[in-house]
């Protein structure tokens, strides 16, 4: 754990979404948020150029490399990743201590290896979900449809998928995301039960912040 967090005492449960990219983590991470205000996403840095339907502060904080690597070296960020080559994506502790403050619990969606970390880090606090397509050429066709990447991006896109999914049986559950109806359903169910089991100290520390 990092000593920052021990230092502060601010410490929260947080649930973490990963998959390959293409599975829907995005899509089902907006249905989450649309449906429990006790959720807040944690918005990470990254380098990689903004996408046109993506806004600064909400989706992403867009950085430059210099910046990023200066997050990196004051020691910022809570864990980080180069997910693609020059592409860096990180989350920023101030992110989870704004978000534990209000009582809120911390919505990640991070690459598998960010996850692993994320996981280690916060063990007993987190819930982890692997979200998976129900084939790999179902994921390559929804990265097509998606429009977001150039035939090289999407076929590093998806050699980097076979490897993740090889991590799947890491994670608390893997949900796997078919009839997308039926994938909100059975995470906004997953959610709904974890949000029942959590110990309730957590948010009294966060009173005395
Ligand atoms: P990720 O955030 O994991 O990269 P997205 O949420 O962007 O994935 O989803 C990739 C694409 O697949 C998007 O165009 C999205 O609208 C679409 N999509 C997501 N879930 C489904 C589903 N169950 N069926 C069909 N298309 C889906
Ligand atoms: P995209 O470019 O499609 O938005 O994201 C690419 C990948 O980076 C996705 O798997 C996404 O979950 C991941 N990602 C986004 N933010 C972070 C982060 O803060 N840390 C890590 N490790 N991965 C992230």
């Amino acid at each position: 754990m990092s000593s920052e967090l021990i230092e502060t005492k601010v410490i929260g449960p947080v649930i973490i979404i990963t998959a390959p990219s293409g599975s829907g983590k995005t899509t089902l991470v907006k249905h989450l948020l649309s449906q429990f205000t006790s959720l807040n996403f944690s918005i990470s840095a990254t380098t990689r150029t903004k996408r046109p339907m993506e806004e600064e502060g909400k989706d992403y904080h867009f950085v430059t490399t210099d910046k990023f690597l200066s997050f990196r070296e004051q020691g910022l960020l809570v864990e980080w990743e180069e997910v693609y080559p020059n592409q860096f994506y990180g989350t920023l502790y101030s992110e989870l201590t704004k978000i534990w403050k209000r009582g809120n619990i911390v919505l990640f969606d991070v690459d598998v290896k960010g996850a692993l970390a994320l996981k280690s880090k916060f063990n007993t606090d987190a819930l982890s979900i692997f979200i998976k397509t129900p084939s790999l050429d179902i994921l390559r066709e929804r990265l097509k449809k998606r429009l977001t990447e150039t035939e090289e991006s999407l076929e590093k896109r998806i050699s980097k998928a076979e490897q993740e999914i090889s991590y799947a049986h890491s994670f608390d559950i893997v949900l796997v995301n078919d009839v997308l109806e039926d994938a909100q359903q059975q995470i906004v169910n997953i959610i709904n039960h974890f949000m029942t089991q959590l110990k309730h100290t957590w948010k009294h520390d966060a009173t005395n912040l």
